[in-house]
This record gives C-alpha cells, structure tokens and sequence, in this order.
C-alpha cells in the first residue's frame, strides 16, 4: 500500500519536507514544481507512516485503500508521474 496525493493538494510542500523516505516529489526547487498542479507520491517509496497525511492542511492525501471513490484515478496519477 502506499499514500496518494489527490487534487486538493495546494502544492505548499509541507509534505514533501516531512516525508523521511523523500518519496514526495516535486520538491520545492525542482525546475518541474512550477509545471505541475500537485506534488506525488512514489508508491514503491512510500513506507505507509501517514506522516504526510497527518501534516496536510488541505486533507490531500490518503492511504490507498481509504482513497474517496471520486479520487480513485489518483492513485494511478501518483504512479504515473514517477514512470514517466
Ligand atoms: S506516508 Fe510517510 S513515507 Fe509515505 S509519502 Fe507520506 S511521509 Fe512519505
């Protein structure tokens, strides 16, 4: 299992700092941060601790398995964006 980033993420990068694995990208210097509309989680680094989810104002992200069904596609989302 692993946490999903879903659309309501405001990008503040709160998240991305507190994640001890660093799978939460972009991070806020990265040149691609400016282009995209969220931040992601690497499902294959993700250790499942909820530390992200737990610090996110915005209640951007769940584990998978507790994803609302409307924001099924994320997970796919979270993914693909570390496969491409
Ligand atoms: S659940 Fe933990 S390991 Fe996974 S992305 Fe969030 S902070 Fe990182």
């Amino acid at each position: 299992m692993a946490y999903v980033v879903t659309d309501a993420c405001a990008k503040d990068f709160v998240c991305v700092a507190e994640c001890a694995t660093a799978a939460i990208a972009p991070t806020v210097g990265d040149p691609v941060a400016g282009t995209v509309s969220q931040v992601f989680i690497n499902p294959d680094e993700c250790i499942d601790c909820g530390n992200c989810a737990d610090i996110c104002c915005q209640h951007a992200i769940f584990p998978l398995d507790d994803l609302p069904p409307e924001k099924a596609g994320f997970a796919q989302k979270n993914r693909a964006y570390f496969n491409a």
